[in-house]
């Protein structure tokens, strides 16, 4: 076991032991090595489940917390936690759920400083895959809500841990089947999850929103022939050619949503810079001069597409009748699968009439009100630990608090990392080589976690 000594020096005695057990049950989150590459048999988050099982042994023993282990496929368990709060009973009363999960992506060893599942605390960081997504908050939830239960001290509303399986891969084997299988153990009104408590500026950013995903395959058909003889052959490889140039060409239109203000008036330091960025005609030329936050400027204020698999041919000497070009498109919230096929039709124009448009598997965007009173609490945490005022922001990817959001359940974002968790580092971070979280960010963390639930105190 490594040292904690990292975070002896630190004041409040209660918060050092509860920091220390925190990032304890970090450590061995990170060497239960829930690794999903998005197979059935991977995963395993039974033994992530068991590491937390240990943690919560005494107040389930006496009954003052409620759980329960739900498998979807075998090792692919959840756990969900229960702390009853006094009008439990009361529907006008929110019960909070906290819902991190336990399965991280695969990591290649021999590309990292230190083993990936080792869950080393070197120079007051934890090192490991998962760390940073999303372990470390998983962790700080489990230590707010077993504070919770020891202190005696009644909530008003039920709060709820629930460590899933499977977000890395969809949900498949966790939340989205908890949600269709055991929706009265999984219930709560809202939700706190990733993604947050990265700087923006002087802020610190809260995901009140996530793109979709409509992705598309274009299957493009051609007239095959003998290679030896291509005369009068048609080949479905180079006509997917000119419609992958095509979609090089042009690009979906721009769309400032609600979030783009809030997102320039929090980063952009620069006023003439902030004020091309909020015009729509000059917020692409004014995109380069962003730096490392541009992809992520980019990809919020519009729908995207990128072309990602292509195929075509299956033999050396057959001209191909048959490409296929998959898209991974990136939506906004609003955005309908008509009015993605519309804009592909646009996009395509005279290619279109050689292209059918398949649907692959997505999800829509989600947004949840940042005037909701949890997000209000979410702020005044954030705000109480270390001064810093809140903007609410969309990520460009997905996350599990789609699903919460889908079912009508408001789900914000949850964190706060340390001063130099610029939102650029944190992307770089995730699922990255030598992924790592430093004990501060999960004591800024642990305190803001407090703070939310300290707010739900009868
Ligand atoms: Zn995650």
């Amino acid at each position: 076991m490594p040292s904690n000594a990292a975070i002896e020096h630190r004041s409040d005695s209660a918060t050092d032991d509860l920091l220390s057990d925190t990032v304890e049950l970090l450590q061995e989150l990170v060497r239960a090595a829930c690794v999903n590459d998005g197979t059935e048999a991977s995963g395993h988050e039974v033994r992530g489940v068991r590491v937390l099982l240990r943690f919560f042994d005494e107040e389930i023993e006496s009954g003052r917390l409620d759980a329960q282990v739900l498998e979807s496929a075998p090792g692919r368990a959840s756990l969900i936690v229960r702390l009853r709060g006094s009008d439990s009973d009361d529907p006008s009363v929110p019960a909070l759920g906290l819902l991190g999960h336990l399965d991280v992506v695969p990591a290649s060893p021999e590309r990292w400083q230190r083993d990936p599942f080792g869950g080393e605390l070197v120079d007051g960081e934890i090192w490991g895959r998962g760390t940073v997504d999303m372990l470390y908050l998983t962790a700080v939830f489990a230590a707010v809500l077993r504070e919770a239960a020891r202190s005696g001290q009644l909530l008003r509303g039920d709060l709820v841990l629930l460590a899933v399986a499977d977000e890395e891969a969809g949900g498949e084997y966790g939340l989205k089947w908890l949600l269709r299988e055991h929706p009265e153990v999984v219930r709560v009104s809202e939700a706190l999850s990733e993604t947050g408590g990265m700087r923006l500026g002087a802020h610190v950013a809260i995901d009140v929103a996530e793109k979709g995903s409509a992705g598309r395959r274009l299957v493009v058909r051609g007239i095959p022939g003998h290679a030896s003889i291509p005369f009068g052959a048609e080949s479905a490889a180079v006509r997917a050619g000119v419609v992958l140039q095509r979609l090089a060409q042009v690009e979906p239109g721009i769309e400032l949503g609600e979030l783009w203000r809030p997102f320039v008036a929090a980063r952009i330091a620069d006023a003439s810079l902030a004020e091309r960025l909020l015009d729509p005609v000059r917020v692409d030329g004014a995109l380069a001069e962003l730096g490392g936050i541009a992809g992520y400027a980019h990809a919020i204020s519009r729908v995207t597409i990128a072309p990602t698999v292509l195929r075509a041919g299956s033999s050396h000497n057959v001209i191909p009748d048959e490409a296929h070009i998959d898209l991974d498109i990136r939506t906004l919230p609003g955005t309908s699968d008509t009015q993605v096929d519309a804009l592909l039709r646009e996009m395509l124009a005279d290619q279109a009439e050689q292209v059918e448009i398949q649907h692959l598997k997505g999800w829509p965007a989600t947004a949840s009100p940042a005037e909701h009173p949890l997000f209000a609490a979410v702020c005044r945490s954030i705000t109480e630990t270390d001064g810093s005022p809140v903007v609410p922001v969309m990520a460009a990817g997905g996350s599990d608090a789609r699903l919460f959001r889908m079912a009508g359940v408001p789900a914000f974002g949850f964190g706060l990392l340390s001063a130099e968790w610029s939102y650029e580092r944190y992307r770089e971070r995730i699922h990255a080589h030598n992924e790592r979280i430093d004990v501060a960010s999960v004591e800024l963390t642990l305190r803001a976690a407090r703070s939310v639930v300290a707010q739900r105190l009868s």
